[in-house]
């Protein structure tokens, strides 16, 4: 795993994007729920969303969830959807901490204010193990690309999603 500054990262997503297919509406979330973009990296699923080893990872072991359906906003999001999505959410950040055994595993609904080429509205929750008990650990400082963002070497991100699904149960 290395450090990417948020230009490195920036970059690459675009080039990641780029290659979408158009079906996807330039919408990098839609094409992780279909399953058509990173397909290797899928640790859960269930009717609503599935639960991926995120590559532009805030922390080693950063985990995200995402909606089948492309949700922008509360107000689009049911509570049955909400709770069935929460739930992949709640076995996740569980299946993080006896794994990995951080100090504290974050979980975040984020999604940006503005569809970018590097940054989607659609919504997503984040599930983050943070290892530090310093200033690193505060959620400013963990949700921000500013200071850099981790990428795994392919292999690295196979076996660290391989060890999540067989912890899962
Ligand atoms: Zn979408």
């Amino acid at each position: 795993m290395r450090m990417l500054s948020k230009q490195e990262a920036q970059g690459l997503l675009r080039e990641e994007v780029l290659q979408l297919s158009p079906e996807f509406g330039a919408c990098l979330p839609c094409a992780v729920a279909a399953k058509d973009y990173a397909p290797h990296l899928l640790v859960r699923e269930n009717d609503v969303g599935v639960c991926i080893v995120e590559q532009f990872a805030a922390r080693s072991g950063h985990l995200v969830v995402v909606p089948k359906q492309h949700v922008e906003t509360m107000q689009e999001v049911p509570w049955s959807l909400y709770r069935d999505l929460q739930y992949l959410a709640w076995e996740a950040a569980v299946t993080v901490e006896k794994l990995l055994q951080p100090k504290r595993v974050f979980v975040a609904q984020l999604g940006s204010v503005k569809q970018r080429t590097t940054a989607f509205n659609h919504v997503t929750i984040n599930i983050v193990p943070i290892y530090e008990a310093d200033d690193r650990a505060r959620p400013s400082h963990v949700f921000s690309w500013s200071r850099g963002v981790y990428h795994y070497e392919d292999a690295e991100a196979d076996d660290l999603a391989e060890r999540i699904r067989q912890a899962w149960g």
